[in-house]
């Protein structure tokens, strides 16, 4: 599945607020959204008020640049959740995080979904102790991902590791670090999501228009 390759403090800008894409960076003074804190472009800095059509589509956006999609899979997640049971918006959270390089990332394997991506492409990844090299696959409650033993060395993930340490740990995984291994303990838990903030109300609105 193809990725977006552009610049990333660009799309931040764009949306308003950190999108945290770039690790330790974004929250450094360098970070592109403190120094220049408008929309890229010549007309970046001019008085801007977006109709309701807007927002929902910069909700939109936010939402599938923050996990790293393109718009025909992100679109895909918005219909697979609309057909579950739940609420439309939270179930769509739901299958984005529980994607493989998210759940990497969250498990502080690496700073950034697009490295967690990374590391399942290049297969350093196990689930239940199977290779999965593929950045979208859903895991489910119970699961085991471990970086492969083979991988342990790579640096970024040792840095990655180090700067989770810091940062407050999602609540529905386990992480092992001495072993390089963490467990799905349950469902992402919607009340964890909120930074950067997401109004998925906005996208559900978007698509249902
Ligand atoms: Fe760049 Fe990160 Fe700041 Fe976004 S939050 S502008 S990706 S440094």
């Amino acid at each position: 599945m193809a990725r977006y390759i552009g610049p990333v403090c660009k799309l931040c800008r764009r949306e308003g607020g950190k999108l945290y894409l770039k690790g330790e960076r974004c929250f450094s003074e360098k970070c592109a959204v403190t120094r220049r804190p408008y929309p890229p472009g010549q007309h970046g800095q001019g008085r801007i008020k977006l109709s309701e059509y807007a927002l929902r589509l910069r909700e939109k956006q936010k939402v599938r640049r923050i996990y790293g999609l393109l718009e025909r899979q992100f679109r895909s997640y918005y219909f697979d959740a609309s057909g579950m049971r739940g609420r439309t918006g939270e179930e769509m959270l739901g299958v984005l995080e529980r994607r493989l390089d998210n759940v990497v990332q969250r498990m502080g394997f690496a700073t950034t979904r697009a490295q967690g991506r990374q590391l399942v492409r290049h297969n350093h990844v196990l689930v239940n102790g199977k290779r999965v090299n593929i950045p979208s696959f859903r895991v489910n409650v119970n699961d085991k991902i471990e970086i492969r033993e083979a991988s342990r060395k790579i640096a970024f993930v040792a840095a990655a590791l180090e700067m989770a340490a810091g940062r407050p740990q999602a609540s529905w995984v386990e992480v092992d670090k001495a072993n390089f291994s963490g467990v799905v303990k349950t469902m992402p838990v919607r009340d964890e999501l909120n930074e950067p903030m997401i109004r998925e109300q906005h996208v559900v609105e978007y698509y249902s228009r």
